[in-house]
């Protein structure tokens, strides 16, 4: 059974953590900078795998 992560659709970084600072301060970052903020989306690391994201250096994703 893999672990559940997070991901946005554009972000090339999947999240350990749904609180992850990178993750949180690219949210604020699009809303400031006046793109669409991109919803959060939970899936299995190994889907975020597949979808050729690695893993963020903030929140570190243990193997
Ligand atoms: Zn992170």
């Amino acid at each position: 059974m893999s672990k559940t992560v997070w991901m946005t659709a554009k972000g090339d970084r999947y999240h350990a953590r749904e609180d992850c600072r990178a993750l949180v301060s690219g949210q604020q970052g699009s809303d400031v900078q006046g793109y669409e903020v991109q919803p959060v989306e939970q899936i299995s690391e190994d889907e975020a795998r597949l979808r050729g994201r690695i893993a963020c250096l903030t929140c570190g994703s243990p193997i």
